[in-house]
Protein backbone atom coordinates (compact mmCIF):
# COMPACT_ATOMS: atom_id res chain seq x y z
CA UNK A 1 0.00 0.00 0.00
CA UNK A 2 1.11 3.53 -0.68
CA UNK A 3 2.70 5.74 1.60
CA UNK A 4 -0.70 7.94 0.23
CA UNK A 5 -3.17 5.81 0.93
CA UNK A 6 -2.07 4.73 4.13
CA UNK A 7 -2.63 8.39 5.43
CA UNK A 8 -5.76 8.74 3.55
CA UNK A 9 -7.29 5.22 5.22
CA UNK A 10 -6.02 6.48 8.42
CA UNK A 11 -7.86 9.78 8.21
CA UNK A 12 -10.98 7.85 7.30
CA UNK A 13 -10.47 5.34 10.31
CA UNK A 14 -9.97 8.17 12.60
CA UNK A 15 -13.07 10.17 11.47
CA UNK A 16 -15.06 7.06 11.90
CA UNK A 17 -14.24 6.67 15.23
CA UNK A 18 -14.11 9.91 15.82
CA UNK A 19 -17.74 9.68 15.23
CA UNK A 20 -18.84 7.07 16.84
CA UNK A 21 -16.56 8.05 20.20
CA UNK A 22 -14.17 4.94 19.86
CA UNK A 23 -10.73 5.58 20.29
CA UNK A 24 -8.28 5.57 17.17
CA UNK A 25 -5.82 2.74 16.65
CA UNK A 26 -2.39 3.04 17.10
CA UNK A 27 0.07 3.99 13.98
CA UNK A 28 1.92 1.30 14.23
CA UNK A 29 1.72 0.37 10.41
CA UNK A 30 2.07 4.16 9.19
CA UNK A 31 5.02 4.41 11.62
CA UNK A 32 6.71 0.91 9.51
CA UNK A 33 7.25 3.41 6.55
CA UNK A 34 7.66 6.85 8.41
CA UNK A 35 4.61 8.27 7.14
CA UNK A 36 2.67 8.23 10.49
CA UNK A 37 1.11 11.06 11.79
CA UNK A 38 1.36 12.01 15.54
CA UNK A 39 -2.00 9.93 16.91
CA UNK A 40 -4.67 11.07 19.49
CA UNK A 41 -3.63 10.80 23.20
CA UNK A 42 -6.18 8.10 23.95
CA UNK A 43 -4.10 4.97 22.71
CA UNK A 44 -1.24 6.60 25.54
CA UNK A 45 -3.14 7.24 28.79
CA UNK A 46 -0.12 6.95 30.47
CA UNK A 47 2.28 8.92 28.48
CA UNK A 48 1.38 12.47 29.49
CA UNK A 49 -2.12 12.05 29.16
CA UNK A 50 -3.12 12.64 32.76
CA UNK A 51 -5.79 9.69 32.80
CA UNK A 52 -7.87 11.33 29.54
CA UNK A 53 -8.93 10.27 26.10
CA UNK A 54 -8.78 12.29 23.50
CA UNK A 55 -9.75 14.78 26.16
CA UNK A 56 -12.25 13.19 27.85
CA UNK A 57 -11.61 13.03 31.75
CA UNK A 58 -13.26 11.92 34.37
CA UNK A 59 -11.51 14.48 37.22
CA UNK A 60 -11.36 17.91 36.80
CA UNK A 61 -8.17 18.54 38.30
CA UNK A 62 -6.38 16.14 35.34
CA UNK A 63 -8.43 17.70 32.63
CA UNK A 64 -7.29 21.02 33.75
CA UNK A 65 -3.66 19.90 34.19
CA UNK A 66 -4.07 18.51 30.72
CA UNK A 67 -5.05 21.34 29.38
CA UNK A 68 -2.23 23.82 31.36
CA UNK A 69 0.26 21.48 29.19
CA UNK A 70 -2.17 22.11 26.04
CA UNK A 71 -1.90 25.69 26.66
CA UNK A 72 2.39 25.16 26.84
CA UNK A 73 2.30 23.24 23.41
CA UNK A 74 -0.52 25.63 21.95
CA UNK A 75 2.28 29.03 22.53
CA UNK A 76 4.80 27.07 20.98
CA UNK A 77 2.76 26.13 17.84
CA UNK A 78 2.27 30.06 17.64
CA UNK A 79 -0.63 31.69 15.29
CA UNK A 80 -0.33 28.57 12.76
CA UNK A 81 -1.40 26.32 15.41
CA UNK A 82 -4.65 28.12 16.31
CA UNK A 83 -5.45 28.63 13.02
CA UNK A 84 -5.45 24.97 12.19
CA UNK A 85 -7.03 24.37 15.12
CA UNK A 86 -9.87 27.10 14.08
CA UNK A 87 -10.14 25.62 10.87
CA UNK A 88 -10.54 22.05 11.95
CA UNK A 89 -13.50 22.43 14.61
CA UNK A 90 -15.30 24.87 11.90
CA UNK A 91 -14.97 22.23 8.71
CA UNK A 92 -15.36 19.09 11.48
CA UNK A 93 -18.56 20.83 12.60
CA UNK A 94 -19.91 21.56 9.26
CA UNK A 95 -19.41 17.92 8.13
CA UNK A 96 -20.56 16.11 11.27
CA UNK A 97 -23.64 18.50 11.44
CA UNK A 98 -26.02 16.02 10.73
CA UNK A 99 -24.95 13.19 12.45
CA UNK A 100 -24.10 15.54 15.72
CA UNK A 101 -27.27 17.49 15.78
CA UNK A 102 -28.92 13.92 15.72
CA UNK A 103 -27.34 11.97 18.51
CA UNK A 104 -27.90 15.79 20.51
CA UNK A 105 -31.57 15.62 19.97
CA UNK A 106 -31.63 11.98 20.64
CA UNK A 107 -29.78 12.63 24.30
CA UNK A 108 -31.68 16.12 25.25
CA UNK A 109 -34.85 15.17 23.49
CA UNK A 110 -35.42 18.90 23.21
CA UNK A 111 -35.48 21.13 19.98
CA UNK A 112 -35.65 20.31 16.22
CA UNK A 113 -33.06 18.14 14.21
CA UNK A 114 -32.79 20.52 10.89
CA UNK A 115 -31.91 23.50 13.42
CA UNK A 116 -29.63 21.10 15.46
CA UNK A 117 -28.01 21.00 11.79
CA UNK A 118 -28.22 24.76 10.87
CA UNK A 119 -26.62 25.76 14.32
CA UNK A 120 -23.55 23.31 14.02
CA UNK A 121 -23.15 24.70 10.41
CA UNK A 122 -23.19 28.17 11.62
CA UNK A 123 -19.85 27.69 13.30
CA UNK A 124 -18.54 28.08 10.02
CA UNK A 125 -19.11 32.28 11.16
CA UNK A 126 -17.61 32.36 14.49
CA UNK A 127 -15.06 34.48 14.18
CA UNK A 128 -11.25 33.26 14.50
CA UNK A 129 -7.26 34.52 14.54
CA UNK A 130 -8.48 36.98 12.45
CA UNK A 131 -10.34 39.19 14.28
CA UNK A 132 -7.29 40.09 16.92
CA UNK A 133 -5.42 43.52 15.66
CA UNK A 134 -2.85 44.74 17.62
CA UNK A 135 -3.60 48.45 18.67
CA UNK A 136 -0.20 50.49 17.71
CA UNK A 137 0.71 53.74 18.69
CA UNK A 138 3.66 56.11 17.38
CA UNK A 139 4.87 59.35 18.28
CA UNK A 140 7.48 61.81 19.82
CA UNK A 141 8.36 59.07 22.74
CA UNK A 142 8.50 56.00 20.54
CA UNK A 143 6.04 52.95 19.92
CA UNK A 144 3.84 51.10 21.59
CA UNK A 145 1.95 48.30 20.75
CA UNK A 146 -1.62 46.50 22.72
CA UNK A 147 -1.36 42.91 22.11
CA UNK A 148 -4.72 40.53 22.68
CA UNK A 149 -2.96 37.67 24.39
CA UNK A 150 -3.91 34.48 26.02
CA UNK A 151 -5.22 34.26 29.90
CA UNK A 152 -4.54 30.18 29.73
CA UNK A 153 -6.90 27.43 30.63
CA UNK A 154 -10.52 28.97 30.68
CA UNK A 155 -13.23 26.76 32.67
CA UNK A 156 -16.60 26.73 30.27
CA UNK A 157 -20.04 25.73 31.17
CA UNK A 158 -22.36 24.85 28.41
CA UNK A 159 -26.43 24.67 28.42
CA UNK A 160 -28.17 21.91 27.41
CA UNK A 161 -29.83 23.73 24.58
CA UNK A 162 -27.11 24.09 22.85
CA UNK A 163 -24.32 21.49 23.30
CA UNK A 164 -22.28 20.98 20.90
CA UNK A 165 -22.60 24.42 19.28
CA UNK A 166 -21.91 26.05 22.20
CA UNK A 167 -19.30 24.23 22.71
CA UNK A 168 -17.51 24.43 19.19
CA UNK A 169 -18.16 28.24 18.88
CA UNK A 170 -16.36 28.80 22.60
CA UNK A 171 -13.45 26.56 21.14
CA UNK A 172 -13.05 28.65 18.00
CA UNK A 173 -13.29 32.01 20.18
CA UNK A 174 -10.68 30.91 22.82
CA UNK A 175 -8.39 29.25 20.84
CA UNK A 176 -8.36 31.73 18.24
CA UNK A 177 -6.96 33.91 20.91
CA UNK A 178 -4.95 31.26 22.53
CA UNK A 179 -6.24 29.33 24.93
CA UNK A 180 -6.86 25.68 26.30
CA UNK A 181 -9.98 24.85 27.62
CA UNK A 182 -12.17 22.55 30.48
CA UNK A 183 -15.99 22.18 29.74
CA UNK A 184 -18.80 21.49 31.97
CA UNK A 185 -21.23 20.37 30.11
CA UNK A 186 -25.12 19.84 31.20
CA UNK A 187 -25.39 16.81 32.61
CA UNK A 188 -28.40 16.39 30.16
CA UNK A 189 -26.31 16.77 27.02
CA UNK A 190 -22.72 15.79 28.49
CA UNK A 191 -22.20 12.76 26.28
CA UNK A 192 -22.92 14.18 22.62
CA UNK A 193 -20.39 17.30 24.19
CA UNK A 194 -17.89 14.14 24.53
CA UNK A 195 -18.10 12.40 21.53
CA UNK A 196 -17.30 15.99 19.99
CA UNK A 197 -14.81 16.74 22.07
CA UNK A 198 -13.00 13.27 21.12
CA UNK A 199 -13.15 13.77 17.53
CA UNK A 200 -11.72 17.05 17.88
CA UNK A 201 -8.91 16.24 19.75
CA UNK A 202 -8.09 12.83 17.35
CA UNK A 203 -8.10 16.02 14.21
CA UNK A 204 -5.88 18.65 16.51
CA UNK A 205 -2.82 15.86 17.74
CA UNK A 206 -2.80 14.79 14.06
CA UNK A 207 -2.58 17.57 12.81
CA UNK A 208 -0.69 20.24 15.43
CA UNK A 209 0.74 17.24 17.93
CA UNK A 210 -1.04 19.17 20.42
CA UNK A 211 -2.60 16.64 22.93
CA UNK A 212 -6.35 17.63 25.10
CA UNK A 213 -6.39 21.18 23.89
CA UNK A 214 -10.39 21.12 24.66
CA UNK A 215 -11.08 18.78 27.44
CA UNK A 216 -14.43 17.84 29.50
CA UNK A 217 -15.14 15.87 32.27
CA UNK A 218 -17.21 12.70 30.83
CA UNK A 219 -19.97 12.80 34.30
CA UNK A 220 -20.06 16.75 34.80
CA UNK A 221 -21.49 17.45 38.68
CA UNK A 222 -21.88 20.28 40.89
CA UNK A 223 -18.47 18.69 42.06
CA UNK A 224 -16.86 18.81 38.74
CA UNK A 225 -17.92 22.58 38.70
CA UNK A 226 -16.55 23.62 41.89
CA UNK A 227 -12.98 22.16 41.06
CA UNK A 228 -13.42 23.75 38.05
CA UNK A 229 -13.38 26.89 39.55
CA UNK A 230 -11.30 26.56 42.13
CA UNK A 231 -7.81 24.51 40.16
CA UNK A 232 -5.27 26.81 39.76
CA UNK A 233 -4.80 26.02 36.26
CA UNK A 234 -8.36 27.85 35.43
CA UNK A 235 -7.52 31.29 34.75
CA UNK A 236 -11.15 32.44 33.76
CA UNK A 237 -14.22 31.32 33.16
CA UNK A 238 -17.24 31.47 30.81
CA UNK A 239 -20.84 30.37 31.97
CA UNK A 240 -23.37 29.86 29.40
CA UNK A 241 -27.03 29.35 31.12
CA UNK A 242 -29.49 29.73 32.88
CA UNK A 243 -29.27 32.58 36.54
CA UNK A 244 -28.40 29.75 38.63
CA UNK A 245 -24.98 28.84 36.57
CA UNK A 246 -24.74 33.33 36.67
CA UNK A 247 -25.03 33.21 40.45
CA UNK A 248 -22.67 30.28 41.14
CA UNK A 249 -19.97 31.69 38.72
CA UNK A 250 -20.07 35.17 40.03
CA UNK A 251 -19.56 33.85 43.57
CA UNK A 252 -16.65 31.54 42.08
CA UNK A 253 -14.03 34.85 43.01
CA UNK A 254 -12.40 34.00 39.22
CA UNK A 255 -13.47 36.57 36.63
CA UNK A 256 -16.49 35.12 34.86
CA UNK A 257 -18.05 36.01 31.72
CA UNK A 258 -21.93 34.83 32.01
CA UNK A 259 -23.84 34.61 29.34
CA UNK A 260 -27.13 34.92 30.98
CA UNK A 261 -30.76 33.89 30.71
CA UNK A 262 -33.31 36.21 28.22
CA UNK A 263 -36.90 36.81 28.02
CA UNK A 264 -37.00 38.60 24.40
CA UNK A 265 -40.16 40.71 24.36
CA UNK A 266 -41.34 41.59 20.53
CA UNK A 267 -43.27 45.08 20.03
CA UNK A 268 -45.20 45.31 16.88
CA UNK A 269 -46.45 48.64 16.23
CA UNK A 270 -49.03 50.23 14.02
CA UNK A 271 -45.88 51.31 11.49
CA UNK A 272 -44.85 47.74 11.10
CA UNK A 273 -45.13 45.47 7.92
CA UNK A 274 -47.73 42.99 9.38
CA UNK A 275 -46.76 40.13 7.05
CA UNK A 276 -42.92 40.79 7.87
CA UNK A 277 -43.62 40.71 11.18
CA UNK A 278 -45.83 37.51 11.68
CA UNK A 279 -43.19 35.50 9.94
CA UNK A 280 -40.08 36.88 11.25
CA UNK A 281 -41.99 36.07 14.87
CA UNK A 282 -42.43 32.39 13.32
CA UNK A 283 -39.31 31.80 11.81
CA UNK A 284 -37.72 33.38 15.39
CA UNK A 285 -40.23 31.91 18.29
CA UNK A 286 -40.69 28.49 16.29
CA UNK A 287 -36.17 27.59 15.89
CA UNK A 288 -35.16 25.11 17.60
CA UNK A 289 -38.64 24.98 19.11
CA UNK A 290 -37.84 28.13 21.04
CA UNK A 291 -34.60 26.91 22.76
CA UNK A 292 -33.20 30.01 21.88
CA UNK A 293 -31.95 32.45 24.57
CA UNK A 294 -32.41 35.21 22.04
CA UNK A 295 -35.82 33.65 20.93
CA UNK A 296 -39.06 35.49 20.51
CA UNK A 297 -40.85 34.68 23.97
CA UNK A 298 -43.91 37.24 23.88
CA UNK A 299 -45.21 39.59 21.48
CA UNK A 300 -46.82 43.01 22.54
CA UNK A 301 -49.00 44.43 19.81
CA UNK A 302 -50.62 47.93 19.81
CA UNK A 303 -54.24 47.24 19.69
CA UNK A 304 -55.74 48.78 16.42
CA UNK A 305 -53.00 46.24 14.53
CA UNK A 306 -53.89 43.21 17.02
CA UNK A 307 -55.99 41.47 14.97
CA UNK A 308 -54.14 41.64 11.66
CA UNK A 309 -50.90 40.80 13.14
CA UNK A 310 -52.88 37.23 14.79
CA UNK A 311 -54.36 37.14 10.88
CA UNK A 312 -50.91 37.03 9.11
CA UNK A 313 -49.17 34.50 11.80
CA UNK A 314 -52.13 32.54 10.59
CA UNK A 315 -52.01 32.82 7.02
CA UNK A 316 -48.30 32.02 7.64
CA UNK A 317 -49.13 28.65 8.74
CA UNK A 318 -49.23 29.43 13.19
CA UNK A 319 -52.34 28.16 15.12
CA UNK A 320 -53.84 29.92 17.36
CA UNK A 321 -55.40 28.67 21.09
CA UNK A 322 -58.78 30.03 22.12
CA UNK A 323 -58.72 30.32 25.91
CA UNK A 324 -60.01 27.25 26.96
CA UNK A 325 -57.32 25.50 24.59
CA UNK A 326 -54.80 27.95 26.15
CA UNK A 327 -55.82 27.59 29.84
CA UNK A 328 -55.60 23.72 29.34
CA UNK A 329 -52.06 24.32 27.90
CA UNK A 330 -51.00 26.69 30.65
CA UNK A 331 -52.08 23.88 33.10
CA UNK A 332 -49.79 21.31 31.76
CA UNK A 333 -46.97 24.12 31.00
CA UNK A 334 -46.39 24.86 34.32
CA UNK A 335 -46.42 24.16 37.61
CA UNK A 336 -47.60 26.65 40.47
CA UNK A 337 -46.01 26.44 43.75
CA UNK A 338 -48.14 27.92 46.86
CA UNK A 339 -46.63 30.96 48.91
CA UNK A 340 -44.48 31.92 46.56
CA UNK A 341 -44.36 35.23 44.86
CA UNK A 342 -45.87 36.97 47.85
CA UNK A 343 -48.50 34.91 49.02
CA UNK A 344 -49.58 34.04 45.36
CA UNK A 345 -48.86 30.55 43.50
CA UNK A 346 -45.71 31.23 41.70
CA UNK A 347 -45.54 29.83 38.28
CA UNK A 348 -42.85 27.44 37.33
CA UNK A 349 -42.08 25.84 33.77
CA UNK A 350 -42.70 22.20 33.19
CA UNK A 351 -39.81 20.52 32.00
CA UNK A 352 -41.35 17.82 30.04
CA UNK A 353 -42.85 20.86 27.79
CA UNK A 354 -39.25 22.61 27.06
CA UNK A 355 -37.91 21.97 23.57
CA UNK A 356 -41.23 19.97 22.80
CA UNK A 357 -42.64 20.00 19.10
CA UNK A 358 -45.88 22.03 18.56
CA UNK A 359 -47.77 18.50 18.35
CA UNK A 360 -46.95 17.71 21.88
CA UNK A 361 -48.01 21.32 22.92
CA UNK A 362 -51.06 21.19 20.82
CA UNK A 363 -52.46 17.61 22.35
CA UNK A 364 -51.72 19.11 25.88
CA UNK A 365 -54.14 21.66 24.97
CA UNK A 366 -56.65 19.79 23.22
CA UNK A 367 -56.39 20.88 19.59
CA UNK A 368 -55.38 19.15 16.14
CA UNK A 369 -53.29 20.50 14.18
CA UNK A 370 -51.36 20.58 10.85
CA UNK A 371 -48.68 18.10 11.03
CA UNK A 372 -46.28 20.99 9.63
CA UNK A 373 -47.02 23.61 12.62
CA UNK A 374 -44.17 25.43 13.52
CA UNK A 375 -45.58 27.91 16.20
CA UNK A 376 -48.57 28.09 18.06
CA UNK A 377 -50.12 31.17 19.51
CA UNK A 378 -52.81 33.13 21.52
CA UNK A 379 -53.98 35.67 23.47
CA UNK A 380 -52.79 36.35 27.03
CA UNK A 381 -52.20 39.36 29.48
CA UNK A 382 -49.18 40.92 30.56
CA UNK A 383 -49.15 39.07 33.97
CA UNK A 384 -49.59 35.51 32.42
CA UNK A 385 -46.98 32.98 33.22
CA UNK A 386 -46.22 31.96 28.88
CA UNK A 387 -45.63 36.21 29.21
CA UNK A 388 -43.06 36.49 32.83
CA UNK A 389 -41.58 32.83 32.57
CA UNK A 390 -38.85 31.83 30.33
CA UNK A 391 -40.80 29.07 28.72
CA UNK A 392 -38.59 27.98 25.90
CA UNK A 393 -41.45 25.94 23.89
CA UNK A 394 -42.77 26.75 20.60
CA UNK A 395 -45.70 28.98 21.53
CA UNK A 396 -45.67 32.31 21.58
CA UNK A 397 -48.21 34.84 23.77
CA UNK A 398 -50.07 38.10 22.28
CA UNK A 399 -50.70 40.89 24.66
CA UNK A 400 -52.41 43.90 23.43
CA UNK A 401 -51.44 47.44 24.25
CA UNK A 402 -53.11 50.62 24.04
CA UNK A 403 -50.05 52.58 23.41
CA UNK A 404 -46.19 52.01 22.22
CA UNK A 405 -45.55 53.70 25.77
CA UNK A 406 -47.35 50.72 27.54
CA UNK A 407 -45.98 48.30 25.28
CA UNK A 408 -42.29 49.34 26.21
CA UNK A 409 -42.84 49.19 29.77
CA UNK A 410 -44.44 45.88 29.81
CA UNK A 411 -42.01 44.70 27.54
CA UNK A 412 -39.02 45.71 30.11
CA UNK A 413 -40.76 44.30 32.91
CA UNK A 414 -40.95 40.78 31.10
CA UNK A 415 -37.22 41.14 30.03
CA UNK A 416 -37.24 40.95 34.01
CA UNK A 417 -33.73 43.64 33.52
CA UNK A 418 -31.60 40.81 31.64
CA UNK A 419 -30.33 43.25 29.68
CA UNK A 420 -30.64 40.12 27.29
CA UNK A 421 -32.50 40.86 23.74
CA UNK A 422 -35.44 42.55 22.98
CA UNK A 423 -37.11 43.25 18.74
CA UNK A 424 -39.32 46.19 17.51
CA UNK A 425 -41.50 45.70 14.26
CA UNK A 426 -42.05 49.03 13.49
CA UNK A 427 -40.98 52.16 10.90
CA UNK A 428 -40.81 54.81 13.43
CA UNK A 429 -37.29 55.47 14.36
CA UNK A 430 -38.63 57.43 17.63
CA UNK A 431 -40.28 54.06 18.66
CA UNK A 432 -37.11 52.10 18.09
CA UNK A 433 -35.21 54.54 19.75
CA UNK A 434 -37.75 54.84 22.59
CA UNK A 435 -37.42 51.02 23.19
CA UNK A 436 -33.86 50.34 22.26
CA UNK A 437 -33.09 53.10 25.30
CA UNK A 438 -35.70 51.67 27.61
CA UNK A 439 -34.88 47.98 28.08
CA UNK A 440 -31.14 48.33 27.58
CA UNK A 441 -30.58 44.95 25.87
CA UNK A 442 -27.09 43.40 24.66
CA UNK A 443 -29.44 42.59 21.69
CA UNK A 444 -32.34 44.80 19.57
CA UNK A 445 -33.24 43.69 16.51
CA UNK A 446 -35.33 45.46 14.15
CA UNK A 447 -37.84 44.02 11.55
CA UNK A 448 -36.24 41.02 11.95
CA UNK A 449 -36.34 37.60 13.49
CA UNK A 450 -34.26 36.72 16.55
CA UNK A 451 -31.21 35.30 14.40
CA UNK A 452 -30.68 38.24 12.56
CA UNK A 453 -28.87 39.44 15.74
CA UNK A 454 -26.40 36.51 15.45
CA UNK A 455 -25.27 37.30 12.00
CA UNK A 456 -28.51 34.69 10.04
CA UNK A 457 -30.14 37.23 8.07
CA UNK A 458 -28.93 40.58 9.72
CA UNK A 459 -25.02 42.09 9.59
CA UNK A 460 -22.75 40.47 12.33
CA UNK A 461 -20.98 37.34 13.42
CA UNK A 462 -22.10 33.62 15.33
CA UNK A 463 -21.64 33.28 19.02
CA UNK A 464 -23.67 30.80 21.14
CA UNK A 465 -22.54 33.02 24.24
CA UNK A 466 -24.00 36.32 24.57
CA UNK A 467 -22.09 37.71 27.90
CA UNK A 468 -25.48 39.65 29.03
CA UNK A 469 -25.03 40.65 32.79
CA UNK A 470 -21.24 40.73 32.76
CA UNK A 471 -20.74 43.17 30.01
CA UNK A 472 -19.01 41.62 26.95
CA UNK A 473 -21.96 40.87 24.37
CA UNK A 474 -21.88 38.66 21.78
CA UNK A 475 -18.27 37.06 22.57
CA UNK A 476 -15.41 36.40 20.17
CA UNK A 477 -11.66 35.79 20.22
CA UNK A 478 -10.74 39.39 21.97
CA UNK A 479 -13.46 38.92 24.82
CA UNK A 480 -10.94 35.75 25.73
CA UNK A 481 -8.06 37.95 26.29
CA UNK A 482 -5.63 40.14 28.73
CA UNK A 483 -4.45 43.32 27.06
CA UNK A 484 -0.69 43.73 27.99
CA UNK A 485 1.06 46.83 26.89
CA UNK A 486 4.86 46.77 25.22
CA UNK A 487 6.59 50.16 25.12
CA UNK A 488 9.56 50.77 23.05
CA UNK A 489 10.88 54.61 24.58
CA UNK A 490 12.50 56.93 22.64
CA UNK A 491 13.32 54.58 19.39
CA UNK A 492 11.75 52.83 16.22
CA UNK A 493 9.59 55.27 15.07
CA UNK A 494 10.86 55.58 11.81
CA UNK A 495 9.91 58.82 10.50
P1 LIG B 1 -29.09 25.67 32.98
O1 LIG B 1 -28.88 26.95 33.73
O2 LIG B 1 -29.97 24.64 33.56
O3 LIG B 1 -27.68 24.96 32.74
C1 LIG B 1 -26.60 25.64 32.11
C2 LIG B 1 -25.30 25.04 32.59
O4 LIG B 1 -25.09 25.43 33.94
C3 LIG B 1 -25.29 23.52 32.60
O5 LIG B 1 -24.01 23.06 32.27
C4 LIG B 1 -25.64 23.18 34.04
O6 LIG B 1 -25.15 21.92 34.41
C5 LIG B 1 -24.94 24.30 34.78
N1 LIG B 1 -25.52 24.67 36.06
C6 LIG B 1 -26.81 24.96 36.31
N2 LIG B 1 -26.94 25.38 37.59
C7 LIG B 1 -25.71 25.34 38.14
C8 LIG B 1 -25.17 25.66 39.42
N3 LIG B 1 -25.95 26.10 40.40
N4 LIG B 1 -23.84 25.51 39.62
C9 LIG B 1 -23.06 25.08 38.63
N5 LIG B 1 -23.48 24.76 37.38
C10 LIG B 1 -24.79 24.89 37.16
O7 LIG B 1 -29.58 26.10 31.54
P2 LIG B 1 -30.02 25.23 30.29
O8 LIG B 1 -31.41 24.77 30.46
O9 LIG B 1 -28.97 24.25 29.97
O10 LIG B 1 -29.97 26.39 29.20
C11 LIG B 1 -30.98 27.34 29.09
C12 LIG B 1 -30.67 28.61 29.82
O11 LIG B 1 -29.43 29.13 29.37
C13 LIG B 1 -31.69 29.68 29.53
O12 LIG B 1 -31.88 30.46 30.68
C14 LIG B 1 -31.06 30.47 28.40
O13 LIG B 1 -31.52 31.78 28.28
C15 LIG B 1 -29.62 30.43 28.83
N6 LIG B 1 -28.72 30.60 27.69
C16 LIG B 1 -28.08 31.77 27.54
C17 LIG B 1 -27.24 31.97 26.46
C18 LIG B 1 -26.53 33.26 26.25
O14 LIG B 1 -25.72 33.33 25.33
N7 LIG B 1 -26.75 34.30 27.03
C19 LIG B 1 -27.05 30.95 25.52
C20 LIG B 1 -27.73 29.76 25.72
C21 LIG B 1 -28.56 29.58 26.81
Amino acid sequence: MSAVNEALIRDIVDEILGRIGAPAPAPAAAASNGAAKPDCGCQHRSAGSAGGQCGVFQDANKACEAAAAAYVQLQKGGVAARRKVVHIVKTMADSNAAEWGRIELEETKIGRLDHKIEKLRGIMGVPGVEWLHPYGLSGDHGITLEEYTPFGVIGAITPSTHSIPTLSGNIVNMVAAGNAVVFNAHPAAARCAATAIRAYNQAIQRETGIENLCCIIEQPTLESFKALCASEHVRLLCVTGGPGVVKAAMQAGKRAICAGPGNPPVLVDDTACMKRAASCIIAGGAYDNNLLCIGEKEVFALDKIADSLMAEMEKAGAVRLNSAQLDRLTKAAFTFKEGQGGGCAEPSVNKDFIGKDPAVLARAAGVEIPANTQLLFGETDSKHPFVIEEQMMPFVPIVRVASVEEGIAAAKTAEHNYKHTAIIHSHNVEHMTAMGRALDTTLFIKNGPCMAGLGAGGEGYLSYSIATPTGEGVTNPKTFTRVRRCVMVDNLRIY
